[in-house]
């Protein structure tokens, strides 16, 4: 089955059991300031999850487009999680719950979708009978295909229970599809929202219980399409493919090499940023415009350390516009001016890598004629901030010179930089944080700051 065709199987599934369709939100939120971007289906739904919406829409179906920056340095090197991805999602507000969200996910997947149910396992947490009864005694999956799973895996928030943060939480259920010869992948998450956490290991339960889930639309398609890697899918491999031919490099030999990694970082930060750019984001020294600029950095690193010098980024949103067409045909509008903003950001990148490559030198001279093998902390931040040069490659090209960098020095300017420049401490947070961590955050302090009376109080006006 297509990626297309799977997007488009997976909402009429859900509308056929009465949920409404509703359009992908944006990926940077308009009215969410607790989060960068949207990184999963639930965000665009928080008011509805807090009883606060209108009370006739209580059944949704969505195809998200997300973003994890948590997930960035995962990109490339493992074959599931991308910077950009579709999640697809049904989600209901105090209709549905357990046992339709349970019998649902295994019609559309074993029925709709045909996958043998022997490729199926499933999760459920530690103590949620419930769930567990619904897989075993009436779908009838076989118990040691059904594993018990403690709270910082199984429940949302993680760690709820005892360690986790008060609020709207509940245990949930995770499907895994086993293919031949590879690993095992996550492909759908089922939360059950059924409690307020009011304190440690008290959880009182809601009247209003909620479904929310979360299926990887890439990582469906590549278990559909019999591939090992969401960079294999149909959608996916003219995007890798066009990566590789602009760097004139043969993917095919390198797939399996640290380039065939930074192949598909290119191709996936291109997407990314094509849909960043689309929506107004710049690239700049704050929040999302430093993500998509840090994005934009790596992926122009990448590339010089594969001899590129010229800029080649822009070449893309042409390819990723056309191979994601059906979902977002609005793209196709925005390729001029996508890639003008990637190719000025390209250009302006280079210059500071040129001149930055340049003070690496000299450091590294500088250093060995003091008579010493380590690179000052202070040095090392310096190429950082100022020419933009990670401190993981001045570390690795330092190492290739014997040559070593003094971290915590690094650490310690990092820090009174930070300091002194708002921005910049931001800036880092970005990176300290995933999206999910936030989003969990806020999830959580926006109940509490509602109350739960207050909610339920509004919900019944
Ligand atoms: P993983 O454990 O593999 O990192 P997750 O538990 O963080 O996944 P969820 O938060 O449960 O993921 O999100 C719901 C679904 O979205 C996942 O089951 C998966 O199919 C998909 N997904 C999550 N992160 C990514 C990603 N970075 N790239 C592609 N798909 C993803
Ligand atoms: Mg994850
Ligand atoms: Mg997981
Ligand atoms: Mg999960």
């Amino acid at each position: 089955m297509k990626t297309d065709e799977l997007r488009e199987a997976y909402l009429d599934f859900f509308a056929s059991k009465g949920c409404v369709r509703r359009a992908s939100d944006v990926l940077v939120p308009r009215d969410d300031p607790t989060v960068l971007f949207t990184p999963a289906g639930m965000n665009q739904f928080k008011r509805e999850f807090m009883g606060l919406g209108d009370p006739s829409f209580r059944k949704a179906a969505t195809c998200q487009k997300c973003i994890r920056t948590g997930d960035i340095e995962n990109v490339g090197k493992t074959p599931r999680h991308m910077t950009f991805f579709e999640m697809l999602g049904n989600f209901s507000f105090g209709d549905y719950f357990k046992r339709d969200a349970i019998h649902w996910a295994w019609e559309f997947l074993t029925k709709t979708l045909s996958i043998p149910r022997e490729r199926l396992t499933f999760t459920v947490y530690l103590d949620d009978d419930e769930a567990y009864d619904i897989w075993h005694k009436e779908v009838g999956v076989p118990a040691e295909r059904i594993k018990r799973m403690g709270e910082d895996d199984n429940f949302w928030p993680a760690g709820a229970p005892t360690h986790g943060p008060n609020g709207v939480c509940g245990p949930c259920s995770e499907i895994f599809y086993h293919g031949d010869g590879i690993e095992e992948v996550e492909i759908w998450n089922l939360v059950f929202t059924q409690f307020n956490r009011v304190g440690p290991g008290q959880l009182e339960p809601l009247p209003q219980k909620n479904i929310d889930t979360g299926m990887g639309l890439e990582r469906a398609a590549a278990a559909l399409q019999g591939v090992p890697s969401n960079f294999e899918i149909d959608i996916f491999r003219p995007m890798v493919a066009a990566a590789a031919d602009v760097l004139g490099i043969d993917y095919a030999k390198v797939k399996d090499t640290l380039d065939g990694v930074r192949i598909r970082r290119a191709a996936d930060h291109a997407r990314a940023l094509t849909f960043c750019i689309h929506e107004n984001v710049q690239p700049g020294p704050e929040k999302q415009g430093y993500v998509i600029r840090r994005l934009l950095r790596r992926a122009v690193l990448d590339a010089y350390q594969m001899g590129q010098r010229e800029p080649f980024l822009h070449k893309l949103p042409p390819v990723i516009a056309e191979a994601m067409q059906a979902g977002y045909p609005e793209l196709k509008d925005s390729v001029p001016r996508i890639q003008n903003v990637i190719r000025e950001e390209e250009e302006r990148f280079l210059r500071n890598l040129e001149n930055g490559i340049g003070r690496l030198g000299e450091t590294f001279r500088k250093t060995r004629a003091g008579g010493s093998d380590v690179i000052a902390g202070a040095d090392a931040f310096d190429l950082h901030s100022t020419y933009g040069i990670p401190v993981e490659v001045t570390e690795s090209l330092a190492t290739d010179q014997n040559l070593r960098v003094d971290m915590e020095g690094f650490k310690k300017a990092q820090e009174e930089f930070s300091k002194i420049s708002r921005g910049t401490a931001e800036a880092a947070d970005v990176f300290a944080l995933s999206p999910l961590d936030t989003l969990k955050e806020a999830y959580h302090h926006g109940s509490e700051f509602l109350g739960y009376e207050g909610t339920e109080a509004e919900g019944k006006v």
